[in-house]
């Protein structure tokens, strides 16, 4: 199927790692030009060369931490300067701490707010006016699965990440008659270091170890295994594609059927 989006602009965020990095290889073998960004810049910059060397495509790494402002607008900054626009936005950024209520600071609450919500509201303000000039537009937001079922042991990302389904709802009624489709992806479990970490959290909590804590991870999904990263990628660049035009205001899991609820 071709998908509609060679030589389109996508800045995929939070990217030199696991669920960012393949949907940006996705994207990358679908024709896509690309903006990454991570903390890190030793491993964002292999990254991109590593996405150069699979794809052949254009890549432009930026240091960014997407919980600061000015970084995020740097990055968009940066993609319009190299591109001149830009189609596709992949929200993402890391997991907050693991913990239950009585564990958080308020600083440790806004500390959340900024790297799992703020930075998709700040990254959305800057590119929705750039595709609002082409009529055409796709924002992604990689959540999680606690959006429908809260996770336990995971208070900061059960609360702040349901703010993203509002704002993703909101904008997709918003921007809709810009042709700007805006949908959520929610992984469940997938194989990548965030998963390593909470198994680990789990592991010493448990007293187990850890490559049993993985293997009892996977038990738990009706397909009877932990995912792997292109498996939501997969989903990533179809939303993003010419092909997902009736597609808006959307919020899928990719869990192998972890979610208990109906919707
Ligand atoms: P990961 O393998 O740990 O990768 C995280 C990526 O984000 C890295 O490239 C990291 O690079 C970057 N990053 C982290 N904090 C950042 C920041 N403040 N600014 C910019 N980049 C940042 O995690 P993942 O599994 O791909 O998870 C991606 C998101 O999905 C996370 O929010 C995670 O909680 C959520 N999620 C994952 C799963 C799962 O099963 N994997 C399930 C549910 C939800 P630097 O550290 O260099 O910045």
């Amino acid at each position: 199927m071709d998908l509609g989006i060679k030589d389109k602009v996508a800045i995929v965020a939070a990217s030199s790692k696991g669920l960012g990095k393949a949907t940006a290889i996705a994207l990358a073998n679908e024709g896509v030009k690309l903006t990454i960004c991570a903390r890190d810049r030793d491993t964002l910059f292999k990254t991109a060369d590593n996405i150069i060397a699979q794809t052949s495509a254009d890549v432009l790494p930026v240091v960014c931490d997407v919980s600061s402002t000015e970084q995020v607008k740097n990055v968009v900054n940066e993609t319009i300067n190299k591109y001149s626009r830009v189609d596709i936005l992949v929200n993402n950024a890391g997991g907050p701490p693991t913990g239950e209520f009585l564990d958080f600071s308020l600083e440790a609450w806004q500390k959340a707010v900024e790297l799992n919500l703020y930075s998709a509201i700040t990254f959305s303000k800057e590119v929705i006016p750039h595709m609002q000039k082409n009529k055409w537009g796709r924002i992604i937001n990689i959540t999680s699965y606690a959006v429908k079922q809260p996770v336990d042991g995971l208070m900061l990302s059960n609360t702040v990440r349901a703010g993203i389904v509002g704002l993703a709802k909101t904008l997709s009624n918003e921007f809709a008659s810009d042709n700007i489709l805006v949908n959520n992806i929610c992984p469940g479990r997938i194989h990548t270091d965030r998963i390593i970490f909470l198994a680990n959290d789990r592991a010493q909590k448990l007293g187990k170890d850890i490559d049993q804590v993985i293997e009892e991870m996977g038990e738990d999904v009706p397909v009877g295994r932990i995912g792997k990263p292109e498996e939501l990628a997969a989903l990533a660049v179809f939303l993003a594609s010419e092909k997902a035009s009736y597609i808006t205001g959307t919020t899928i899991q990719v869990d192998g059927g972890l979610t208990k609820s109906l919707l």
